[in-house]
């Protein structure tokens, strides 16, 4: 028999991510043969065992993971559903018969590439501060930094009291009056908003930002709003 952790068990069945399901657990949600289970690191026997979730019995046989790469627009929040009823990124998949979640945040106002998957695991690792996969963003920016400010942004600035890593950005197009520029920017860490905190550090605010890549994977030409599934190919490379 082969014992696994409770929120592991649930994050590969697809009921939420690992760290998600850490707090349905504590939240007395989750009960392992009738009963409910508040404590942390519970082991179980997948094959005996039996988990239920808000009543639910949960498999992981009849879990078919879904990987979907969303091309989000302007205008729609990455959590479930919030308290000011913004629309939200999941009710733009419509005939995906499972219950996904996007893999890490964009913020409301930030368009582009996201994941959303009902594999808890992969949204672990990815999401993880240790696996430092990169991000690229086209970002409108106001005025043109000066190479001063370009290295200040490459070395890492400090944000919300912490210094950032390495990052890179490089400036694709300038308007002729100078009041906007285009830049390319790649981080590695996923910290809150930290592109729109990183230029406004060094005085040039973000105006319009866009994700383009993860890692490897690029949005390419998929239309605003859209969805598709990822290849094998991406899936692998992402696991
Ligand atoms: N950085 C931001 O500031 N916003 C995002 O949505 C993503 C990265």
């Amino acid at each position: 028999e082969k014992l696994e952790r409770l929120q592991k068990f649930l994050a590969e069945a697809g009921v939420a991510s690992r760290r998600r399901a850490e707090e349905l657990i504590a939240q007395g949600k989750v009960k392992v043969n009738g009963k409910v289970v508040t404590e942390m690191g519970l082991k179980i026997d997948p094959e005996k065992d039996e988990v239920s979730y808000l009543d639910r019995k949960i498999s992981k046989k009849d879990t078919k993971l879904v990987y979907l790469m969303l091309h989000k627009p302007v205008g729609y929040v990455t959590t479930a559903k919030e308290q000011f009823g913004r629309p939200a990124v999941v009710d733009l998949i419509k005939g995906v018969n499972a219950r996904i979640f996007p893999v890490g945040r964009l913020d409301y106002d930030t368009s582009g590439l996201l994941l959303l998957t009902n594999d808890g695991d992969l949204t672990y690792k990815l999401t993880h501060p240790k696996h430092d996969v990169e991000k690229t963003y086209i970002a409108k920016l106001y005025g043109v930094p000066d190479e001063g400010a370009l290295q200040k942004f490459r070395r890492g600035v400090v944000i919300d009291g912490r210094k950032t890593k390495p990052a890179k950005i490089q400036i694709l197009e300038r308007e002729k009056d100078g009041r906007f520029c285009t830049a390319e920017i790649v981080i590695h860490e996923g910290r809150n908003r930290q592109v729109r905190k990183m230029c406004e550090s060094i005085k040039h605010p973000v105006a319009q930002l866009q994700r383009v890549a993860t890692g490897e994977l690029t949005l390419g030409d998929l239309p605003k709003g859209k969805y598709r599934h990822l290849t094998e190919k991406e899936i692998r490379y992402l696991k």
